[in-house]
């Protein structure tokens, strides 16, 4: 009877539920970058991995865990637009020269790099990387995937596999290299006619691309906008959109007419170009090289950027922040050298309310996030970062992020990465997640 009794009762606890874990947090300041506005002293609920509850009078739960961020001040985390996490070149060895450091690193050490570049741009609080190529053999793929599956903590990764181009991609390849097909590639996909041009998409959506990149006037023959509207819908065929890399102002005419979804790079971004993004929606990813990462600019080429995204606010393009980080500055992390860009775009007079909109709300829209992760809303994948002062007063804020949220597992606490808790001896978020 008593053996009976136990077992019914472990049946009914068995029934019953176990109790999510409920973390609490009290945010000083909160950001809601889509008004501009901060509100005081709220607290934050999270739930299985999901935002449940936003505001000053909420209660919290007996039980719960409580985070005490009453000395900070909230907000979402940052998206970079463009990076390319599997690609580290360096002045030495090869010169800044990324010809070379397809030469000297290959895939799978390019992969593990990739791991570090997304703890550190993680670490600076930056949730959600759109990784834009050049990234040997699917590294890429391989870093969300494992990222998904469970096995390391790092930034949602929305990546576009090989980059797409005419014969060599953004590189002129010697004969030898395009007949033996080495050194260059696997950094791009030959696609010259329509059928090659289906045949890529296809391969980087098989391989698990987020996006698609296309080199749209790599060489002068580049694509013309036919060409690029059979981009467009080949890859809406597999629910992905096109980012053109463009160089050139008829790249970008070419490329807008066609109605792409995003431009990399401001060179070919005239003040015409602008008004006709704005009309169509076009995200930039201006890619914007600050003057304080020496070398990686000129003071010509620095003047013309600050002037181009200033225009382009003035013309209310759909801007997004975007580094194209993908050398190794020393002394300095690749979170670093990405938030570095905020001196590009104060230089360019854009109000602070206005570069987080850019750094938040319009990254998620152009990552495709924006249903599911990114504001801090009940129902929402919990993502959030913490900084000492207010972002809308002092952009600079950005700059020492104290604590981060991925997925309501705390990853930074205090300043100091804690990511313990991300760390699985198997996929535990699915072996199939692919
Ligand atoms: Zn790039």
């Amino acid at each position: 009877m008593l053996a009976a009794r136990s077992l019914l009762a472990a049946l009914a606890l068995a029934a019953t539920p176990a109790a999510a874990q409920v973390t609490a947090i009290r945010a000083g300041g909160l950001v809601d970058p889509e008004t501009g506005t901060i509100a005081r002293n709220q607290v934050i609920l999270v739930e299985n991995g999901r935002f449940t509850a936003v505001g000053a009078n909420v209660a919290i739960p007996a039980g719960a865990e409580v985070i005490d961020l009453s000395q900070l001040v909230v907000l979402p985390g940052l998206v970079d637009a463009h990076n390319h996490l599997a690609l580290t070149y360096k002045e030495i060895p090869e010169h800044n020269s990324y010809y070379l450091t397809y030469v000297l690193d290959g895939t799978p050490l390019r992969a593990i790099q990739a791991v570090s570049n997304g703890l550190q741009m993680l670490n600076a609080g930056f949730t959600i990387i759109r990784d834009m190529g050049n990234a040997g053999d699917y590294a890429d793929a391989a870093l969300r995937i494992a990222i998904e599956q469970g096995w390391i903590p790092g930034p949602t990764i929305v990546n576009s596999g090989i980059i797409i181009g005419g014969m060599g991609g953004q590189y002129w390849p010697t004969p030898e290299m395009a007949r033996d097909h080495n050194i260059v590639y696997p950094e791009y996909l030959d696609a010259d006619t329509p059928d090659e041009i289906v045949k890529a998409v296809r391969q980087n959506a098989l391989f698990g691309a987020r996006v698609i990149k296309i080199c749209v006037d790599c060489k002068p023959w580049g694509y013309t906008a036919d060409e690029i509207r059979l981009f467009i819908a080949e890859s809406a065929k597999a629910g992905l959109k096109v980012e053109g890399h463009v160089q050139t102002v008829e790249g970008a005419r070419r490329a807008i007419e066609a109605g792409i979804w995003s431009i990399a790079h401001d060179r070919g971004l005239t003040p015409e170009m602008h008004t006709q993004m704005a009309q169509k929606g076009i995200y930039r990813a201006g890619t914007e090289t600050p003057i304080s990462l020496t070398g990686h600019t000129t003071p010509q080429r620095y003047e013309a950027t600050v002037t181009g995204l200033r225009d382009a606010y003035e013309k209310k393009v759909p801007l997004t922040f975007s580094t194209d980080a993908d050398y190794y500055v020393p002394g300095k992390t690749r979170g670093e050298v990405a938030i570095e860009f905020l001196e590009t775009w104060k230089a360019a007079r854009i109000p602070p309310a206005d570069i987080l909109r850019a750094m938040t709300v319009n990254g998620y829209r152009v990552s495709e996030t924006y249903d599911r992760r990114g504001l801090i809303k009940p129902g929402l994948v919990a993502d959030l970062i913490a900084v000492r002062e207010d972002p809308l007063q002092n952009i600079d804020a950005l700059r020492n992020v104290r604590f981060v949220m991925k997925d309501g597992v705390v990853f930074k606490r205090d300043g100091v990465m804690t990511p313990g808790a991300f760390f699985h001896g198997g996929p535990v978020n699915g072996w199939n997640i692919r």
